[in-house]
């Protein structure tokens, strides 16, 4: 059982591994902000030790956390109950206790479409075409959201049954790489959900001519903040939308669950998350 102070309320991130992440700077941020008696820690736990560890937050001395990866499915399958979003894309991010039970949330979803709203205000044009680049877990949110605000959704991912299988689920288009010059000249909106990209990764290199210049490219990484995508992107004059709004939007959500209050995303906040990262991340 972890310590705990009196009246401190605990949260923390569970995933392996968890030290790169940004989270516990929003929610303690947050907590002084508000002055909530609270902390919010990373827990490395391997995929063994996971599920006795969700199982038992409240004993271990957690209201609640997030979930990352690699642990993400099996939080939807010990919640007791999940939200909608959860429940859609089949996936859990956030844990809290209510009444006795475990419950789960997808909070990735509101993250990824709440960003674009604000930073690319108008997106959703008439008969709005989007292509996904990849079909992993951002996909999976990202798709499903796009889908509930109407728009037309072309999945495009290195491991095709992969595509098919996320298109099949949400009613979107599954395509190989080689369609990708095709799908782009008639895309409103470019979203990046590979890994590529992601510093220490390979670069993803796609061309971008095809694209209508009014079109809206969004990469859902935010290390580094502006990817070699973005940086082409803003380059021909395309409006961009980084990760790191993703990640605070979809904060909140947990905040809230676990720590009550009014969470804002103050420019303060945001600019502290951009100065870690372009000090932590290699140039
Ligand atoms: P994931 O489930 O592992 O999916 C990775 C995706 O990248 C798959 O579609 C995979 O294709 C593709 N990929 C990986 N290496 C590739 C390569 N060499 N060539 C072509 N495609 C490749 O990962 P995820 O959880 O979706 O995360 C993806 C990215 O989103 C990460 O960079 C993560 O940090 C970021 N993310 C950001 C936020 C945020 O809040 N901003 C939230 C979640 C995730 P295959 O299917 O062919 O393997």
């Amino acid at each position: 059982m972890g310590e705990m102070r009196a009246g401190l309320r605990r949260a923390c991130l569970m995933g392996h591994p968890v030290a790169h992440s940004r989270s516990p700077m929003i929610h303690n941020y947050w907590c002084q902000q508000l002055g909530i008696a609270g902390v919010y820690e990373l827990k490395d736990l391997t995929p063994e030790a996971f599920p006795a560890f969700a199982r038992g937050l409240g004993t271990n001395g957690y209201v609640g956390g997030n979930v990352t990866v690699p642990h993400k499915e099996a939080a939807f399958r010990l919640a007791n109950a999940r939200d909608a979003a959860a429940e859609a894309v089949g996936a859990v991010n956030v844990l809290w206790a209510e009444n006795g039970k475990l419950m789960g949330g997808n909070s990735d979803t509101h993250g990824f479409i709440a960003n674009l709203d604000e930073r690319a205000p108008g997106w959703k044009v008439p008969g709005c075409r989007a292509v996904v680049l990849g079909a992993g877990g951002a996909a999976r949110s990202a798709v499903y959201m796009l889908r509930e605000r109407g728009a037309d959704v072309d999945i495009v991912n290195r491991t095709l049954p992969r595509a098919q299988e996320l298109a099949g689920r949400f009613g979107a288009r599954a395509h190989a790489m080689d369609a990708l010059a095709r799908l782009l000249a008639t895309a409103d909106v470019l979203v990046n959900c590979t890994s590529l990209g992601m510093a220490g990764k390979e670069a993803l290199r796609i061309d971008l001519a095809p694209l209508k210049r009014s079109a809206v490219v969004y990469d859902v990484i935010y290390v580094p903040l502006e990817t070699a995508l973005l940086k082409a992107a803003r380059e021909r004059g395309h409006r961009t939308v980084d990760g790191l709004g993703m990640l605070l939007h979809q904060a909140g959500y947990g905040f809230r669950k676990w720590f009550g209050g009014s969470p804002q995303m103050t420019p303060e906040l945001r600019a502290l998350l951009e100065a870690d990262i372009v000090a932590k991340t290699p140039k």
